[in-house]
């Protein structure tokens, strides 16, 4: 019988990401409630000091195959070694990132597993020994409940959205060799942003700009504002179109899905595609001049004024603090 909650954690650069974390977290809640034990996957090269960090979060035992062809991460390598361990083991949960990575390998994941899967949960409990899984269905508009009745019970968990929290356990290091069959894809060249910037999605505050910024020169308000607070600066996709801002900052339905602390939305006017991408955020504070715009139906604090007023005063009141 299927038994136990297993995450596949993911690691970049030398580090845990904090979602793995949040997924670890997330699974020892649901463990208990089963009575199960917590299991992570892990995969990269010289990685197995992470184990113990997983280990503080609550997973009891970590799965480890440190073979340099995990480093960079591919979906055919991970999706060899992590279909392999999961038949073996057979657990009743498997929980992933809604990250870009998450998301590339759970696809491929659900395929080998053949199983069934909901995707970017915002919430995730247990009832009747099963998993239930709360997501955003319409972009956003409504959310839904989702039941997995094959095993394992696959999820995606939207980042930043479930809480960290410590928990000691063992984090115990169980090594494995999957045998990796032909890998039809190699990573060649990676290309990374301007050193310092932080990606929306793994920001706790975005100032994020649309078309009401008039053009590309005027972010530069939201990039001084964004850098006093530690936070990234978003897009809509308006701004984006028009070429002021790099698609990698776009925040929306065919954007990014972002779930900060923080989201300062200036001239953006809310429609239903951009909040698809930000309205899971823990508060949303609105500039805008149009009092009819519908951002405010989703802000807990709007401002109703020229944002060429408002963040600049925002920004001076911020420097007072620190
Ligand atoms: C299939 C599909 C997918 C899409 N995906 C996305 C997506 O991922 N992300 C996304 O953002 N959009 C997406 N869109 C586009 C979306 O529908 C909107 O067109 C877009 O979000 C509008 O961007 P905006 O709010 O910046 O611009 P606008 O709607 O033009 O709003 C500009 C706002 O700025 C305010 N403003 C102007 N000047 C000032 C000022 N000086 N001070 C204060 N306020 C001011 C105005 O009152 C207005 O409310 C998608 C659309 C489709 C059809």
């Amino acid at each position: 019988m299927a038994k136990g909650v297993w995450i596949v954690a993911e690691q970049r650069d030398g580090a845990l990401r904090k979602v793995s974390l949040e997924l670890a977290s997330t699974a020892r809640k649901l463990a208990d409630q089963l009575g199960d034990e917590v299991s992570a996957v892990l995969l990269g090269s010289g990685v197995e000091a992470m184990a113990a960090e997983l280990g503080k979060y609550g997973v009891d035992k970590v799965y480890l195959a440190d073979n340099p062809a995990f480093e960079p991460y591919t979906t055919d390598a991970y999706a060899q070694a992590i279909t392999k361990v999961v038949k073996e083991n057979d657990p009743a949960v498997l929980l992933l990132a809604a990250s870009a990575q998450g998301k590339d390998l759970a696809a491929r994941l659900v395929g080998s597993l053949a199983t069934g899967m909901a995707s970017d949960c915002t919430d995730v409990k247990i009832v009747d020994g099963k998993l239930y899984c709360t997501r955003p269905m319409y972009a956003g508009k409504c959310y839904g409940e989702v039941v997995v009745d094959s095993f394992p019970q696959m999820a995606s968990l939207r980042p930043n959205v479930f809480p960290l929290v410590e928990n000691a356990k063992a984090g115990a290091v169980v090594k494995f060799e999957p045998a990796l069959g032909e890998l039809k894809t190699k990573v060649v060249e990676i290309q990374k942003e301007a050193s310092g910037k932080i990606d929306v999605t793994e920001a706790n505050i975005i100032v994020s700009g649309g078309r009401g910024m008039k053009g590309p020169e005027n972010y530069v308000i939201l990039e001084e504002l964004a850098a006093l607070l530690g936070g990234a600066v978003g897009a809509s996709r308006a701004a984006v179109d028009a070429g002021w801002r790099p698609q990698s900052d776009q925040v929306g339905q065919t954007g990014k899905v972002v779930s900060p602390n923080l989201y300062i939305a200036c001239g953006i006017s809310g429609a239903i595609q951009h909040l698809a991408g930000m309205s899971s955020s823990k508060y949303i504070v609105a500039i805008n001049k149009d009092p009819e715009a519908p951002i405010f139906q989703r802000a807990d604090y709007g401002v109703v004024d020229d944002l060429f007023k408002v963040v600049p005063a925002l920004t001076a009141e911020v420097k007072k603090l620190l």
